[in-house]
């Protein structure tokens, strides 16, 4: 049995979008399951479009979702020679001819065809038979070259998600796979690839279903074992319309900065168009081990910000304490709040993780433990009144003489309440407000509890 070998082959012209990332996940777990190898495919031949930032783009994004791939990136642009070589070959074999068709002759030709409403093709006027008189070669004009695809019969084959799908030859004209100054196109690189690199299942989005018959045609001229297809729905965006930049996160490292971990994205993506039961929670491991081409579907699959914001709120929970203080100690860094002298991450984390369902929203809720929250108006008008500065005054007497415990704290409230005569909200909102800003938090006594008292008695004294 030869060995499973996929890959993921994105053409560097932007991020590696939540589409792309999905094609990535497959073909990564389905060389994983199989115990294959993935290999990776810069696929930059569009040389206007190919930029070195969206090569880098799409190897950090492989690299946040610890796609890790086993052979390559391999850069189309490096193998030109060899694509060269095997036009050359086909020239020679009769399977490729040049073609001097000018491009005005091709537009005259369409429209031609246009007029009488046929669907415009090239009509293969250079194309060799035998006993056929070719046109005399035109001086001057570069030739393209072209293949030569069969005249009759289909060209089928068993999608692994879409079941069968034939085309009929009749209606593919001869590709042309070598521009007029020598330079592949697209479809032939593909093809020259996915055969040099022993590909055995080929995943990939299904806008590239009508490009398949020629690569088909083209394998088989070659001689080379043709692999499987298996081509992927589209995704849709929140609103039923093709997913788009109007969705917001367009590149996945978007959904790092927004605070969303790789094992949520990895969850999340798996999900998409594809399902093992019911399950909605697993694991990298276990999405690996479950894999299979079998459960995907066919139908375009629905992205669902919700959904995935939950299972962030599931990975947030789950997530190594470690792992969260290294991620908010960055992101609050990097709003310029040191976190090395505060109440300690560790505590205050564990205090909000089951309460946010972003990392974004974690280091929101925490920076005011760092950094003196500035008070709404709005927050200070309502709850900040001569009564409630009053009360956090009386409060303030009594934390400053407290054990720095849950059970004291709580109890130092309720003795300011029952002083005042008020209930216990009157003392703890103006307490939050003053401490962090916002008008709720955690258990109140908790919270204390983690700033500590010189914190909490600093800027209390600003209200008294
Ligand atoms: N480079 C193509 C793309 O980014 C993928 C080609 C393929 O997977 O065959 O859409």
């Amino acid at each position: 049995m030869t060995s499973v070998r996929t890959r993921f082959a994105p053409s560097p012209t932007g991020f590696l979008h939540i589409g792309g990332a999905r094609t990535a996940l497959f073909s990564w777990a389905y060389a994983r399951r199989h115990g294959g190898q993935f290999i990776l495919r810069i696929e930059d031949t569009d040389v206007a479009r190919s930029t070195p930032e969206a090569v880098q783009a799409i190897l950090d994004g492989m690299r946040w979702l610890d796609l890790g791939w086993d052979e390559g990136p391999f850069y189309q642009m490096q193998r030109m020679d060899r694509y060269k070589q095997v036009i050359a070959q086909m020239l020679e074999a009769g399977s490729a001819y040049y073609c001097y068709t000018t491009p005005a002759e091709l537009d005259a030709l369409r429209e031609a065809q246009r007029a009488r409403g046929d669907k415009p093709r090239y009509d293969g006027r250079w194309r060799p038979e035998p006993g056929k008189m070719l046109p005399a070669v035109p001086e001057g004009v570069t030739p393209v070259v072209r293949f030569r695809n069969p005249l009759e019969g289909v060209v089928a084959w068993d999608d692994l998600v879409k079941g069968r799908i034939e085309f009929a030859n009749a209606e593919l004209d001869d590709l042309v796979i070598a521009r007029g100054d020598g330079t592949p196109t697209y479809n032939f690189c593909v093809v020259v690839d996915d055969w040099d690199m022993g590909i055995t299942q080929v995943i990939r989005g299904d806008d590239h279903v009508n490009n398949t018959p020629r690569q088909i045609n083209i394998l088989q001229t070659l001689g080379a074992e043709v692999p499987k297809y298996a081509h992927l729905s589209m995704i849709l965006g929140d609103d039923g319309t093709k997913l788009s930049k109007r969705h917001g996160a367009v590149s996945v490292m978007q959904y790092d900065d927004d605070g969303y971990l790789p094992e949520a994205v990895i969850n999340y993506l798996a999900r998409l168009g594809w399902s093992h039961g019911d399950d909605e929670v697993f694991s990298r491991e276990q999405f690996v081990q479950w894999f299979d081409l079998d459960h995907i579907t066919p139908s375009a699959a629905q992205f669902n910000t919700d959904k995935l914001k939950w299972l962030n709120a599931h990975y947030i929970k789950q997530s190594p304490i470690e792992a969260l203080v290294a991620d908010v100690t960055r992101r609050l860094s990097a709003r310029g709040i040191p976190v090395a002298e505060g109440p300690d991450l560790a505590a205050v984390i564990a205090l909000y993780r089951e309460r946010v369902s972003t990392l974004v929203e974690l280091a929101d809720a925490l920076a005011p433990f760092y950094v003196a929250p500035t008070i709404s108006d709005e927050l200070a008008t309502q709850h900040l009144t001569p009564a409630a500065r009053d009360a956090l005054g009386k409060l303030a007497g009594r934390l400053g003489a407290s054990a720095w415990d849950k059970a004291a704290l709580s109890q130092a409230i309720k003795d300011t309440c029952t002083e005042l005569g008020v209930k216990m909200p009157q003392v703890a909102i103006p307490l939050r407000v003053a401490l962090l800003g916002v008008p709720q938090t955690p258990s109140i006594d908790a919270v204390l509890e983690v700033m500590g008292q010189s914190q909490v008695m600093q800027r209390l004294a600003a209200f008294r």
